[in-house]
């Protein structure tokens, strides 16, 4: 699925973050920088060791935050790694801070001209989010960027990695676009 906002595609697609060809990819992080399971270990893995190396000279990143490295051996330029909240019971903040570490990751891409980038479901996984909520969150936040920016980005992706989330990213995109018109 796909919707234009001015200048700017947003598209929900299938897939492993790892093999996109785009100028960066998000990674869902830890605030240590330290690497895991999920996505993370997963980036690390296809991306190689001089991302770690990147990583620990940075050293932390709070949540809601992001900073940015090489992508390594990766086909996208930069990994952007960014710090989603571990989820309790939705009254620890956890909507303000994922909403804040989309916000860093597309901030962070503009400043440096990156012109596509693409993000995987942060926070939905060892951090439990539920993806419904923070679907609704993810594209609010790119939705917002896009209303209150316009200029940059050409391209922003979203790569789920099960087709019940694409089916759920793509449920709420909808919701959205219709109530924004
Ligand atoms: P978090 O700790 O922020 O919850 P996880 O990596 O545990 O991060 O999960 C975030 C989301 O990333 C989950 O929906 C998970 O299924 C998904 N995921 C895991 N590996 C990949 C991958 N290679 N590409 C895209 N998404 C992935």
């Amino acid at each position: 699925m796909e919707i234009h906002i001015n200048h700017t595609t947003i598209s929900l697609k299938r897939g492993d973050i790892t093999k996109e060809d785009a100028d960066a990819i998000v990674n869902a992080a830890n605030s240590r920088l330290a690497g895991g399971g999920g996505v993370d270990g997963a980036i690390h893995k296809a991306g190689g060791p001089e991302i770690m190396d990147e990583c620990n000279k940075i050293g932390k990143c709070e949540p809601g935050n992001a900073v940015i490295t090489t992508g390594g051996m990766l086909k996208a330029r930069y990994v952007i790694h960014a710090v989603g909240p571990v989820y309790k019971d939705g009254n620890h903040n956890e909507e303000n801070i994922l909403s804040a570490a989309y916000e860093s990751c597309l901030r962070l891409a503009v400043s440096r001209g990156i012109e596509t980038i693409a993000f995987p479901s942060i926070s939905t996984g060892a951090y439990g989010y539920p993806t419904e909520a923070a679907s609704i969150v993810a594209l609010k936040t790119v939705l917002n960027h896009l209303k209150n920016n316009g200029h940059g980005l050409k391209l922003i992706r979203f790569v789920l990695f099960s087709d019940v989330d694409l089916e759920i990213y793509r449920h709420s995109l909808n919701k959205l676009v219709a109530s924004q018109n």
